[in-house]
C-alpha cells in the first residue's frame, strides 16, 4: 500500500480542461477508492492521486478526456511539491497577502512583555506598513531560569493590539495543549525552530483552520523542512508559510548561519511562500538590515523581524531587536529591494 495520504500521481489538465472533465477524473479515482486532491491554476490543473500505487496503474488516466499527462512523484515530499501547485501559493489573511507578488512584512517584539510595549510596537510597524504583527506569547527559551513569555495574558494583548491596529496576529504555539487558545486568538500560528520536527505538534495545526507559519530547524536540511511542511499539508491544512532563520555552523561570528541558498532551492523545490528571519539569524541588530535586503533579493516571499521600543532592556532577544524608532527607515529600505524584485508589500 501506498503511504496514507500521499500522491503518487500528478494527473494535470491543460487550462482549457473544462470542470465537466475534472470531475469526471476525479469520479473514476473515487470510484477506483483513491483519493484525489485537485488544485486548479491559471496554466493547468493538477490532481494529485492518493492510494494504492498499483490500482492507479490499473486506471487508464492518461486517456481520460482534457488530461495532458500523467507523472509519478519521485521527491519524499508532495503536496509541498513545486509539481503538485501550477502556481505558486499565495497565503491571505484578512486581505493582507504573502507569496508569488506579495512581500509579508512581519514584525514586533520577540515576546509581548507589557500592554505599553505591545500596542506601541504595533502602532510604529502598522504605520511602516507592515503585512503582520509577531509577538511571543509563549517563549522557547534555552535556559528555563530566563522570561518564558505572559502565555494567555500575551494573546489577550495581541488581540487588542490587532483590534486597535487592524494588524493580523502571528504567534508561537509550542505545546498541543495550547492549541485552542492560540487558534483561536492568532491569525497565524508560528511554529518555531525547535519544534520543528515536533511531528504530533505539526500534524495538530495541520488539521487547525489558521495558516502556519513554520520555521526551519536548526539542524533541519531544506528536505527536513518541507517534510515537516508536508506533515501540515498531509492533515489539510495546506495555507504553509516556511521561514529560513539560520541554522547551526562551525561559524559563531552570527548567532546563526543564515542559510540564503536554501531560500533559493526552496523557491523551485516548493509552491509554499517562503519568507526569512533575519533577526534571529543575525543575533545582533547591526546585521539585521543588511540580512533583510539580502533575503528581499534572494526572492523572498516576505520576512519576519523584531523589534522593540527600548531593546536593551527586552526580555528575550535583547541584542537582536532593532528599536522601534528605527523601524521606519528599516521597512523603507527593505521594501526598496522587494519592489526592485517586482514584489509590493502584502
Ligand atoms: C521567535 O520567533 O521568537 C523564535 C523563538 O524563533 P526561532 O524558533 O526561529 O528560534
Ligand atoms: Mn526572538
Amino acid at each position: 500500500m501506498a503511504t496514507i495520504g500521499s500522491p503518487e500521481l500528478l494527473i494535470v489538465l491543460g487550462a482549457e480542461a473544462t470542470s465537466e472533465q475534472v470531475d469526471h477524473v476525479v469520479a473514476r479515482l473515487d470510484e477506483a477508492g483513491v483519493d484525489a486532491r485537485v488544485t486548479r491554476g491559471r496554466e493547468a490543473t493538477v490532481i494529485g492521486a492518493i492510494g494504492d500505487r498499483e490500482l492507479l496503474a490499473t486506471l487508464p488516466l492518461e486517456g481520460y478526456p482534457g488530461v495532458e499527462q500523467v507523472l509519478p512523484i519521485l521527491k519524499p515530499y508532495r503536496l509541498v511539491a513545486r509539481e503538485l501547485a501550477p502556481d505558486p501559493t499565495v497565503i491571505e489573511v484578512d486581505g493582507r497577502r504573502i507569496g508569488e507578488s506579495y512581500f509579508g512584512l512581519i514584525a514586533g517584539p520577540c515576546s509581548v512583555e507589557t500592554r505599553e510595549q505591545t500596542l506601541q510596537t504595533a502602532r510604529v510597524v502598522a504605520e511602516a506598513g507592515a503585512t503582520m504583527l509577531r509577538g511571543g506569547a509563549f517563549k522557547p527559551r534555552t535556559s528555563p531560569y530566563t522570561f518564558q513569555g505572559l502565555g494567555v495574558e500575551a494573546l489577550e494583548l495581541l488581540k487588542e493590539a490587532r483590534e486597535e491596529t487592524g494588524l493580523p496576529i502571528v504567534t508561537e504555539l509550542m505545546d498541543p495543549r495550547h492549541v485552542e487558545a492560540v487558534v483561536e486568538s492568532a491569525d497565524v500560528i508560528q511554529i518555531g525552530a525547535r519544534n520543528s520536527q515536533n511531528f504530533l505538534l505539526l500534524s495538530e495545526v495541520g488539521r487547525a483552520d489558521k495558516p502556519v507559519l513554520l520555521k526551519r530547524g536548526l539542524s533541519s536540511s531544506v528536505e527536513e523542512l518541507l517534510m515537516a511542511a508536508e506533515y501540515v499539508a498531509k492533515e489539510g491544512n495546506d495555507r504553509i508559510i516556511l521561514c529560513e532563520r539560520g541554522i547551526k555552523t562551525f561559524e559563531t561570528a552570527t548567532r546563526f548561519t543564515l542559510d540564503l541558498g536554501a531560500v533559493a532551492v526552496l523557491k523551485n523545490e516548493t509552491h509554499l511562500p517562503v519568507i526569512v528571519d533575519p533577526s534571529h539569524a543575525a543575533g545582533r541588530r547591526d546585521l539585521v538590515l543588511p540580512l533583510a535586503r539580502a533575503a528581499a533579493a534572494v526572492g523572498a516571499d516576505g520576512i519576519i523581524v523584531e523589534t522593540h521600543p527600548n531593546p536593551d532592556h527586552a526580555l528575550s532577544d535583547a541584542a537582536q531587536q532593532i528599536p522601534t524608532s528605527e523601524f521606519g527607515e528599516f521597512a523603507a529600505e527593505v521594501t526598496a529591494i522587494a519592489t526592485l524584485m517586482g514584489k509590493e508589500i502584502g
